[in-house]
């Protein structure tokens, strides 16, 4: 039988075909199951009413009863919005609407009383209610509703103006309740529901929208989101098993001459501990049989480049071609330039493939990649594309930043008949419990350890009132050989403001940093690629002394003799960003510096940020204070996972659970891998299910 939740909300009473489109639109309801699974974000006591005279600006919801008059239609020719009072017996409010004028126009009568229920702001000094959701007050209803306890739904304006605010929507849920309750079925075996004391999905589900208590909330909250979070580590766990078992991949059980001759004559340095143990993790893993699937972390800095190159010999030695994919064209050509440099007079052919190669240095990159004579490829995305075609593509680097999408590395995968081995490096560390979701299928390798001799990087905040004492510092930096970066924020909505920011900011430079004692450089996004190269080349050869930027140096870019970051209005930067810019210093033996500028004003976050970045060099630290202050969603890439749509659970708050449940996972799936157990039968199920509603980029790293 048709399971009664896969039905199309557009049956349930009291949803046309109007209010069908909108939630869907709005809230992404399509099914009945969907709404059921769109929880209130808080509670308020709906036997309570409040008096106008207890309205405040807390972000609290408030319920009045009273009345509606003076509603005023504001605009000469064409209404503009509408302004009413609402009056109980201690005082009057202010209500505005802006849109369904003409419907808001005639719908209240003056002798009626309303109950009212909204969230107030402040208009001209006074309170006030904009779309509030309004009903008219019946006593009868009241006494036949036991219900104290009332959810709030997230509602988006223009669902308001349809009648689908949050009691709108609350009325639906009802409906559907009365209609499916019985229904509800259990995803979770017997078993596991005592041993974690969880209370039963259907009285969760009730509770979550009609609590019959308050202490039922939270037990129902946290039913829904062990499940949530049980069932997604399932499916990692599930898909990792299935990667290591099922997908063929290359083996390289040679060590030939490339990696020997390298790390005999090339190697300009003694590899760190940790680089070794990656090394040979990943050695082991591209020799076993199975395509490799692996994230590299390691903080900025820490030597992630060299451990790629060195992968990367093992796949020549075994007669493969690879490819490495950086963010950036700026990121792909250091690293073309330093692999080539390493690489000194090895016998490797190595080219560059940007979105600004000319086409007819393109042909014989082609050509090349199909005779498989060109051996390393780098590049920035243009390596997707269809025309790049290998002989034997048989190892990819992707060092991605999180700025590549999954469904562009997917194309990767296919360059070959057996897919390559794939390695992503991360230089931002990300979280654990954010790497268990969306790295959760990977294996992943850590590089804990910095080269020696470098010295930690010397973080400090100044306000701008303190311009003159860093502008002497630079000067006693630069007399001492050192290099500077000056770094500008860049926001993508405004380029041209950002481009005058820093034109501005330049300016002042050259004028506190005269010629021809200071040498400066310049570089920003809207450069063409040559005029790039030719200022970072000069930066990068000591030319310069000071390299002032916008963000497109954030990533990779490596002179070790520049030993001083400046951040300018460093406030608006994220946590991560910034611990990217500072890594570009650091690299040398001497004594770094990062000092982050900002106005006198700054937000309460802005202030955290940068008493985080003085207090700690770790970017584990950061990341997961990142990950506290602004929540998953908007940590880079994150959101094209689609991993993280997460119904309740929250990765930020739950990382308890995040762990709790992985622990679980692990133990379900080592006694009953496919779950075929009787007892595994109802999680089996909810699996299939929950697969096929999603379609889960898992399996692609
Ligand atoms: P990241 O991990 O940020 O990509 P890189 O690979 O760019 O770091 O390395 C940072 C710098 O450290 C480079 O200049 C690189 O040559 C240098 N480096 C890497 N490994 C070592 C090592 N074992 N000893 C000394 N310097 C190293
Ligand atoms: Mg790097």
């Amino acid at each position: 039988m048709r399971n009664i939740f896969e039905t199309p909300v557009v049956y349930l009473k009291g949803v046309g075909p109007r209010k069908a489109e909108l939630l869907k639109k709005e809230l992404n309801i399509v099914s009945f199951d969907d709404l059921l699974n769109c929880f209130p974000f808080r509670y308020v006591d709906k036997s309570k009413i409040y008096k106008v005279s207890e309205v405040t600006t807390d972000t609290t919801w408030f319920q009045l009863k009273g009345k509606i008059s003076k509603l005023k239609p504001v605009g000469d020719k064409r209404m503009k919005y509408i302004t009413a009072s609402f009056t109980d017996e201690s005082g009057t409010i202010g209500l505005v609407w802006f849109r369904g004028l003409s419907w808001i126009k005639n719908a209240f009568a003056t002798n009626k009383e309303y109950i009212l229920f909204g969230k107030p702001s402040i208009f001209k000094n006074s309170f006030n209610f904009v779309h509030p959701e309004i009903e008219e007050f019946d006593p009868m209803q009241e006494n036949v509703s036991g219900q104290r306890l009332e959810g709030v739904y997230s509602s988006t304006e223009n669902l308001k103006n349809n009648g689908l605010g949050s009691r709108g929507i609350s009325k639906l849920m009802r409906r559907l309740l009365n209609q499916a309750a019985d229904s509800i079925y259990e995803t979770l075996p017997d078993q596991l529901i005592s041993h974690f004391k969880l209370i039963p999905r259907k009285t969760a589900l009730l509770n979550i929208h009609f609590p019959e208590t308050t202490g039922i909330i939270e037990k129902a909250i946290h039913r829904l989101k062990f499940e949530e979070l049980l069932f997604l580590q399932l499916q990692i766990l599930q898909q990792k098993t299935f990667l290591q078992d099922r997908i063929p991949g290359q083996v390289f059980d040679k060590v030939g001459n490339y990696l020997n001759d390298f790390y005999a004559k090339h190697l300009p340095f003694e590899l760190t501990n940790a680089q070794k143990r990656v090394i040979k993790e990943i050695r082991l893993d591209m020799k076993s049989g199975k395509q490799m699937n692996r994230l590299l972390q390691g903080d900025v800095g820490s030597g992630k480049t060299l451990v790629a190159l060195m992968n990367m010999l093992i796949a020549l030695d075994n007669g493969f071609q690879c490819c490495l994919m950086a963010p950036t064209e700026i990121l792909a050509t250091q690293h073309f330039n330093s692999i080539k440099k390493m690489l000194g007079k090895m016998d490797v052919r190595i080219a560059l493939l940007t979105g600004s190669t000319k086409k007819a240095a393109r042909k014989p990159i082609h050509a090349e990649l199909l005779d498989g004579s060109l051996q390393i490829l780098i590049g920035t995305h243009a390596l997707i594309e269809e025309t790049v075609r290998f002989k034997n593509l048989g190892f990819v680097v992707i060092d991605e930043q999180h700025r590549f999408g999954v469904a562009q590395r997917a194309k990767l995968w296919k360059k070959n008949t057996t897919p390559p081995h794939v390695l992503v490096m991360t230089a931002t560390p990300i979280p654990r419990t954010l790497a268990m979701t969306l790295y959760g299928n990977l294996d992943v390798s850590i590089i804990d350890e910095m080269p020696p001799g470098r010295k930690a990087i010397k973080t400090l905040h100044f306000w701008e009132t303190k311009r003159l004492r860093v502008i002497g510092f630079i000067r006693e930096q630069i007399k001492q050989g050192r290099q500077i970066y000056i770094v500008y924020p860049l926001i993508k909505e405004s380029e041209k403001l950002d481009l005058k920011n820093l034109n501005d900011g330049f300016e002042n430079i050259i004028r506190d940093f005269p010629l021809p004692e200071y040498q400066v450089s310049v570089l920003h996004g809207r450069m063409k690629p040559e005029d790039k190269d030719f200022e970072m080349k000069r930066f990068v050869e000591g030319k310069t002394d000071i390299m002032v930027s916008t963000t497109v140096i954030e990533v990779g870019v490596d002179v070790s003799n520049a030993s001083v970051m400046i951040i300018e209005n460093a406030e608006r930067f994220g946590l991560s960003q910034l611990h990217q810019l500072r890594g570009r210093v650091g690299r040398g033996a001497e004594q770094s510096y990062c000092i982050l500028m900002s106005g006198n004003k700054l937000s309460a976050e802005g202030r955290k940020r940068l008493e985080i970045m003085v207090k700690t060099n770790d970017g584990f630290e950061i990341s997961e204070a990142d990950l506290q202050l602004r929540g998953p969603g908007d940590i880079q890439g994150t959101k094209q996972s689609g991993l993280l749509d997460f119904k309740i659970a929250n990765l930020a708050k739950d990382g308890e659970l995040i762990a709790k449940t992985r622990r679980v996972a692990e133990h379900i799936l080592s006694k009953d891998p496919k779950l075929s157990a009787v007892e595994n039968k109802l999680m089996k199920q909810q699996l299939l299910k929950i697969q096929k509603e999603k379609t889960y980029f898992g399996r692609i790293s």
